[in-house]
């Protein structure tokens, strides 16, 4: 069973750009054999190591390395593979891949290893997505989402459910007659207590799904302010070093300052602003304007004041500019001028901490905060890694189920029960790739690095 794979021969350098001790070409498709006979004059034993030299057309060395050979179907691809490990210089990974190449591979598109992985049944869709997870993957938390995904764990627990809405619907289309309240209650009750583990069990790996998501997208933090309440103090306190220009002149930063800083694995894509006021110097507008736009994709805002003056008309502006689906946290700083104490509470606005930025003193209350806001617990083990569309996918699914509760209590034909519970197998189905448009596989794979 494949899902419609090509059978061309695709090579690629497998091993990052520059310089490193072992650079390997990759090489997937019916002319492996070919192609390892000529390059280093034998086809290697499957899965032993071949140690050699690599040759161009006309006899000459390239490189002293090692061949691997992996016949198809027991590969990574579901194909021949084979592997040439060389010398990581880019002269020498050039020179074996336009070998390679000259025998009748051709370049690889971005992904398209694992997507032939994909298409050979080796890996469903969210396993192949968890590679470019992990190998993206900026925290121990992320990598360990990342693997239990590779390892379909989050896949089998996809299947399980969809294996227990096919039951469910074969149930329902074969004995429910739901216009006959006596003969059918028991069916009834028992499909309905069916429904309602679904739904518990869709709305446990959704949790776990969503926070594999935040470990791979985390949240992106916006800090707005007057200038000079601290603002790039804070983003400095966060980031651990000083990333951030600090000056006792206001309006310093002018232009915006990007950081990835991690809270527990937690990615927090932080994000300094020029200081919202009225100002004259075009420069510091255009600074202004970008930090009104920076608001706008905010997933959460710090606004931060100084504690001795409080909240006043250019915070209230801030607030009142919000979108509602930004979150945001009142940061009264500089509390070692105003003789305040460190502290958390809600304020009419909205939550409000007490801090400082210069000394550090109640940085934890903003750290513990910014992980409630993402829903992040960053301590529970157990997560998958997964992606947006994961999560859309089972929602879409949840809302499915709600819906076919809904029919059950009312008594609604059997036909749409049926149907509602189809909708919600197709929705699982998306996530593991069996139902799926085409366009989706292209989006997906070619985010993938060359030689994946
Ligand atoms: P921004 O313009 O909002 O980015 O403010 P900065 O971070 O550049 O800080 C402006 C000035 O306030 C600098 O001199 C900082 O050292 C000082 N500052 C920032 N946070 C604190 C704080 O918590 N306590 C005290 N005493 N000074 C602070
Ligand atoms: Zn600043």
């Amino acid at each position: 069973r494949t899902r419609g794979l090509k059978s061309d021969t695709i090579a690629a350098i497998a091993t990052p750009p520059g310089q490193g001790s072992v650079g390997i070409v990759r090489v997937s498709g019916p002319l492996c054999r070919q192609v390892a006979k000529q390059v280093t004059g034998r086809v290697p034993l499957p899965r032993y190591a071949l140690f050699g030299y690599f040759r161009n057309r006309d006899g000459e060395l390239i490189d002293q390395g090692v061949a691997l050979y992996f016949p198809g179907p027991h590969s990574f691809t579901g194909e021949d593979v084979l592997e040439l490990q060389g010398h990581g210089s880019p002269a020498v990974m050039d020179w074996l891949l336009s070998r390679v190449l000259q025998l009748g591979a051709r370049l690889a598109r971005p992904g398209e290893f694992s997507e032939r992985a994909f298409l050979n049944n080796k890996i469903d869709l969210a396993q192949a997505e968890a590679i470019a997870d992990l190998i993206e993957s900026a925290s121990d938390q992320a990598a360990r989402s990342a693997l239990r995904s590779l390892h379909g764990e989050f896949s089998a627990q996809i299947r399980d459910l969809r294996e227990q809405l096919t039951e469910l619907r074969c149930v329902v289309e074969a004995n429910i007659d739901f216009s006959d309240e006596d003969i059918d209650f028991i069916e009834r009750g028992a499909v309905a207590e069916r429904l309602k583990g679904i739904q518990s069990t869709l709305q446990s790996i959704h949790r776990s799904a969503r926070q594999g998501a935040l470990l791979r997208e985390g949240i992106k933090v916006v800090l707005a302010g007057r200038p000079n309440v601290g603002k790039s103090s804070l983003h400095n306190r966060l980031a651990g070093f000083e990333a951030a220009i600090v000056t006792d002149v206001p309006g310093t930063t002018r232009d915006l300052l990007r950081e990835h800083v991690t809270i527990d694995g937690l990615p927090i894509h932080l994000s300094d602003t020029a200081g919202l006021h009225d100002s004259r110097d075009t420069i510091e507008q255009e600074g202004m304007r970008r930090t009104r736009e920076e608001l706008t994709h905010a997933d959460h805002v710090l606004l931060v004041a100084d504690d001795q003056s409080g909240l006043t008309e250019v915070e209230q502006a801030i607030l009142d500019e919000l979108p509602d689906n930004v979150t945001y946290t009142l940061i009264f700083n500089k509390v070692d001028l105003s003789g305040a104490s460190v502290g958390r509470w809600e304020d009419p606005q909205g939550i409000a901490l007490r801090l400082s930025a210069l000394t550090g003193a109640g940085m934890d209350l903003l750290r513990q905060r910014l992980k409630e806001c993402a829903g992040f617990d960053g301590e529970r083990e157990g997560y998958f890694s997964a992606r947006r569309r994961h999560l859309e996918a089972l929602q879409r699914a949840g809302a499915a189920v709600v819906v076919a509760r809904k029919i059950l209590r009312e008594k609604g034909a059997e036909e749409m029960l049926a149907e509602e519970l189809r909708q919600a197998q197709n929705s699982l189905a998306e996530i593991t790739g069996e139902y799926r448009a085409d366009d989706l596989l292209g989006e997906i794979f070619s985010t993938f690095c060359i030689g994946k």
